[in-house]
């Protein structure tokens, strides 16, 4: 996917402040944060959305789910965290590149 933005930032053609990396994701900072801690998790792999996603995924996603906590532990939320995955345009995603946030500490915004 030459044309994605978080591609590229796996790629490291477009710089992001990394928290953690393996052979399967990436965690880097939110450029614009909603919360005191706010990362995106996304996969090396391209996927656009949770609407794209077959089978062939599961391991990912598992990985993902289960990397989740240990970073907010790594971050520090200890009260715990909130995960968004926004899917397609009425959802508010605006990278379609699955990812997903992780948010938590001060300034965490409520629900409606
Ligand atoms: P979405 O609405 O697609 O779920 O969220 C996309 C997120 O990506 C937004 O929270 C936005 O602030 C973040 N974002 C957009 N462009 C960049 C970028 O170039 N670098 C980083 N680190 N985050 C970005
Ligand atoms: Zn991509």
């Amino acid at each position: 996917m030459t044309d994605c933005l978080f591609c590229k930032i796996v790629a490291g053609e477009i710089p992001a402040d990394k928290v953690y990396e393996d052979d399967q994701v990436l965690v880097f900072k939110d450029i614009n944060p909603h919360a005191e801690v706010h990362l995106l998790m996304v996969p090396r792999l391209h996927v656009a959305s949770l609407n794209e996603l077959t089978t062939q995924h599961d391991g990912v996603i598992a990985h993902m789910m289960r990397t989740l906590p240990q970073l907010a532990r790594q971050q520090g939320l200890k009260d715990g965290f909130r995960t968004i995955i926004n899917t397609g345009k009425g959802g508010g995603q605006v990278i379609f590149h699955l990812h997903m946030h992780l948010l938590g500490g001060k300034n965490l915004p409520g629900f409606g």
